[in-house]
């Protein structure tokens, strides 16, 4: 089928189109403020033959932080020390901090411009325009689609600039040890790859989604802040 080529004149939006493009953007604009679950297909290699199999064998489910929460994590390494670090990290960083304005920037502009509303911060600003999609004109949603295109890919990208990976608090589910969990996001892929700084356990790309579930395990359970006694035995409930 082919794909409808943009004209200058721009016709104005169907409602088959319309809904679309306000799911579309719903869909791109809620990870820069909400944490997300990533899934990927994953492929089983064929022995036999000696190549992928076509089919996907499953989906890897990865829980990520807002991008809006890994790109803070960014920017703060810039207002920190530089001891230790190298050139290219501290650009990296100042990279981070100027696409973290230019969103706020933008943002802000279409949330007085389009919804002539005061803005607030970053965070309540994008709240409100993804609350707000559904009473946009066709003209204001089409520019939102641009927009949302630079916030999320800049958000991605300078994200994955972090000198420092993330360090959840949590356990590692090898060696209990607190703290010791050490993870960096890639950018294409959504995924990522964890070291234990304690044990060294690493998870490659084909794991990270293992080390997401056991981590939003224990967030849900709630981290056991005690030192780790080495019997684990889950059936024992403590209400204290
Ligand atoms: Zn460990």
């Amino acid at each position: 089928m082919p794909t409808p080529q943009p004209t200058t004149d721009t016709p104005p939006l169907t409602a088959q189109e319309r809904r679309r493009l306000q799911a579309d953007l719903a869909h791109q604009l809620r990870p820069m403020i909400e944490p997300f679950t990533s899934h990927e297909p994953w492929y089983r290699w064929d022995d036999t033959d000696h190549r992928w199999e076509n089919m996907p064998a499953g989906l890897h489910t990865t829980e990520l932080p807002s991008l809006l929460e890994q790109l803070q994590h960014a920017t703060k390494q810039a207002n920190g020390s530089t001891s230790g670090g190298y050139q290219s990290t501290v650009l990296a960083h100042t990279d981070a901090i100027d696409g973290q304005r230019s969103i706020d920037h933008d943002v802000t502009a279409f949330v007085s411009g389009k919804l002539h509303t005061q803005p607030g911060p970053l965070e309540a600003n994008l709240a409100l325009i993804i609350r707000r999609i559904p009473t946009l004109v066709d003209a204001d949603l089409l520019e939102l689609a641009a927009l949302a295109k630079r916030w999320v890919i800049a958000a991605k990208v300078l994200s994955g600039l972090d000198a420092r990976p993330w360090a959840p608090h949590n356990r590692c589910p090898w060696c209990s040890a607190m703290d010791s969990l050490r993870i960096r996001f890639d950018v294409s892929g959504q995924l990522g790859v964890g070291w234990c700084k304690e044990c060294k356990e690493t998870w490659d790309e084909n794991q990270i989604w293992m080390l997401g579930a056991e981590i939003k395990k224990q967030n849900a359970e709630g981290v056991d802040e005690d030192d780790a006694d080495g019997e684990d035995d889950d059936a024992v409930e403590d209400d204290a």
